[in-house]
């Protein structure tokens, strides 16, 4: 029984005309060679189809010998889709408990949706913060104030609540500490 189908598969194989290829006179393609000269064909290791060994059909890999990944563009496309999916219903998971755990929070986001629905509120296309232009989401520096928001990127945004956490816990501890006399 052959439980690992795909290796007997990973090898490349040659394709035989030889007389249509160029030798690269600057020698810049011999960098990335063979997959440059087109003259080889990979077979895909996720879904076992084969496709000229070049970087149209596969994605970089640096520590590949040939720098190719050895998945094709497809598998990858496909994978990534699944990743993003499983990524966005883990991050909704915990929106969902974190908002259960935090009412106050919960309250104001919803204050800031309706807001956006009635125009009262608009999202900026930008970060308030790094500038980087994306659909920012509205961080509230105090949730007893619901439409006093700061409009910040995912990253910027999780950067301010990192920070707000270890400036609580320093708070707590110092509040701890013993004193003496
Ligand atoms: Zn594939
Ligand atoms: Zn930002
Ligand atoms: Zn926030």
């Amino acid at each position: 029984m052959d439980t690992h189908p795909v290796n007997k598969n990973q090898k490349s194989f040659r394709e035989p005309p030889r007389a249509l290829v160029a030798t690269p006179a600057s020698g810049r393609l011999s960098m990335t060679a063979p997959a440059a000269r087109g003259l080889t064909f990979n077979r895909c290791t996720q879904c076992g189809k084969s496709f000229p060994a070049s970087l149209e059909y596969f994605p970089s890999a640096k520590e590949k010998r040939d720098g190719l990944s050895s998945w094709c563009r497809a598998c990858h496309r496909t994978n990534d889709a699944r990743y993003r999916r499983i990524h966005r219903e883990a991050r909704r998971a915990h929106d969902s408990k974190y908002f259960a755990d935090h009412p106050e929070a919960a309250r104001a986001k919803t204050i800031v949706k309706r807001a956006i629905g009635t125009g009262r509120l608009e999202r900026p296309e930008h970060c308030s913060k790094c500038g980087r232009s994306c659909k920012p989401d509205f961080h509230h520096p105090d949730y007893s104030r619901p439409l006093d928001v700061v409009a910040l990127c995912r990253r910027c945004h999780k950067a301010v609540h990192v920070e707000a956490k270890a400036l609580r816990k320093l708070r707590n501890v110092l509040s701890k500490e013993p004193h003496d006399g």
